[in-house]
């Protein structure tokens, strides 16, 4: 049995307790199981980093550059391997998992440049003989909270920004994907990391999550809105940095001069491709009437023909939702959608396959309105509504009308409405003849609204969460 355990001061340690670790494409395939740490082992990880965070965040910016490449060197040169434990874990295909893993690489690749390129200024004073420089320090501890969706992506996205920036890390991943988050800690340690500067600490939210915020400088999260507000109360309450990624009600708005072929690929993809396990999945398809009834027909063709299966068998489009719980949300969301009257165009019902595993095929519901909590909640499975609108206009308001505003996309060959749809459309991300879903790795990304919290993630506006600015007044 594989033991996924803790990485606490430079020692793989266990915890209290273990939990198994099972592949939701065949369940009968336990990939082995993680420790629990207790709150104490979570508060000893928190002091190795403190302890190695004087000498860390004093390195030069070579030595940062230079871990950061060994580890996206052996991302980029076991991408095929690890891709086959995320598919294996997570649920999603080898090939979205591989891409996955491709991802974190470039991630680490691309932190390792930011390392030596940390910016500062020089200005004049508006006094004679001073000279002001704005320079930017590391903030200290940082407290990495991730989510099963993406298990490798995420954390990279978060830990190389971290280090790059001169802070340690004690990270604490998804209690569904500890196997590929074990992967990437053991990289990330052998890199010639000093003793202390990152630490890997596993088990439930509510007791490792918690004892991480107690305790650290700086708290970056993605997950879920529920626990997303609880974990930025709490930062708050101890007064330190806190940075929440969160869900999604992501519309799809399809005008009728829109190429049809366009607006199904984007409507297919983003609502249903990895499950719909997407924080940025297109989940309401707002659909103009002059075209409503051809995409309807057309996305449900599409569906009825994605193949569905065992995520790590050649030519599966979607694989297995990712546990149980999740099974029974989206089920349970399939029986509220019908009760509020709306019409299941195509209806997501348990598969057999030939491994016990939570299959679901997609769900489209059509005849719905923007008050349905099917298109006020975020649902997180393979499960997409079509809203009727009569214009632009009206299809505008509905999209900008939820409590969230991670990413919207807009369908359409007129360059007016492009336009007014991207100044317009209250979210983080907008998307033009594309998907929701699908990022560049090197630009800032984040929402708006309830969807997000804090300074941006990614490219050069990491920087913003991960360095405190300090400005100095120099007599000259
Ligand atoms: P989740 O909120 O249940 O858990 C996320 C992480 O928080 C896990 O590591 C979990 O153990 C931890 N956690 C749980 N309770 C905690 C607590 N009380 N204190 C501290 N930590 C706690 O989310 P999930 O089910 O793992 O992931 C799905 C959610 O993540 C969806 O809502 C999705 O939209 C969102 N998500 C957002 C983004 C984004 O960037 N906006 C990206 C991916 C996923």
């Amino acid at each position: 049995m594989n033991s996924f355990l803790n990485l606490i001061g430079g020692e793989w340690v266990p915890g209290t307790s273990t939990t198994p670790d099972i592949n939701p494409s065949d369940l009968d395939d336990v990939i082995g199981e993680h420790a629990n740490a207790s709150r104490e082992q979570v508060a000893d990880a928190i002091a190795a980093a403190r302890r190695a965070f004087p000498s860390w965040s004093r390195s030069t910016t070579q030595v940062r550059a230079d871990l950061l490449s060994r580890i996206a060197n052996e991302l980029f040169a076991r991408k095929d391997e690890f891709g086959e434990l995320l598919a294996r874990e997570e649920g999603k295909t080898r090939a979205e998992a591989i891409g996955e893993v491709a991802r974190a690489a470039n991630i680490f690749r691309y932190f390792a440049g930011e390392a030596v390129r940390i910016e500062g200024e020089r200005m004049a004073s508006v006094r004679p003989g001073v000279s002001v420089e704005i320079t930017r320090e590391a903030v200290g501890v940082v407290g990495v909270i991730t989510p099963w969706n993406f298990p490798i992506a995420i954390p990279a996205w978060k830990i190389a920004p971290a280090l790059a920036f001169g802070n340690t890390v004690v990270f604490k991943p998804a209690e569904l994907t500890p196997a590929i988050a074990c992967a990437l800690g053991e990289i990330i340690a052998r890199a010639d990391l000093p003793v202390g500067v990152f630490n890997l600490v596993m088990g439930p939210g509510a007791q490792v999550g918690q004892a991480l915020i107690d305790g650290v400088d700086a708290v970056t999260f993605t997950g879920s809105v529920k626990v997303g507000r609880d974990v930025v109360r709490r930062a708050a309450e101890r007064m330190i940095r806190v940075q929440a990624e969160m869900g999604g009600k992501n519309p799809l708005v399809v005008l009728d001069d829109a190429d049809l072929k366009v607006a199904v690929d984007c409507a297919v993809d983003g609502a249903f491709i990895q499950t719909g396990q997407r924080c940025t999945a297109s989940s309401r398809l707002i659909v103009t009437d002059g075209i409503h009834d051809r995409f309807v027909e057309a996305v449900v063709a599409r569906c009825r023909s994605l193949v569905i299966d065992n995520a790590l068998k050649t030519g599966t489009q979607v694989g297995p939702v990712v546990d149980e719980r999740q099974l029974e949300k989206n089920l349970g969301y399939i029986e509220i959608g019908a009760s509020e009257g709306a019409t299941a165009a195509t209806k997501g019902e348990r598969l057999e396959r030939k491994t016990r595993g939570y299959y679901l095929s997609p769900t489209l519901f059509t005849d719905t309105n923007n008050a349905m909590r099917i298109n006020r909640e975020e649902i997180f499975g393979p499960v997409a509504t079509v809203i009727r609108t009569r214009d632009y206009d009206e299809a505008l308001a509905i999209a900008n009308d939820t409590e969230f505003g991670l990413s919207a996309g807009i369908c359409t060959t007129s360059q007016k409405h492009a336009r007014h749809f991207q100044d317009n459309i209250e979210s983080g991300l907008s998307m033009l003849n594309l998907p929701t879903a699908g990022l560049d790795y090197h630009v800032p990304f984040g929402g708006r609204k309830g969807s997000s919290f804090g300074p941006r993630e990614q490219g050069r506006y990491a920087a913003e969460f991960y360095t405190i600015v300090k400005t100095s007044y120099l007599a000259v």
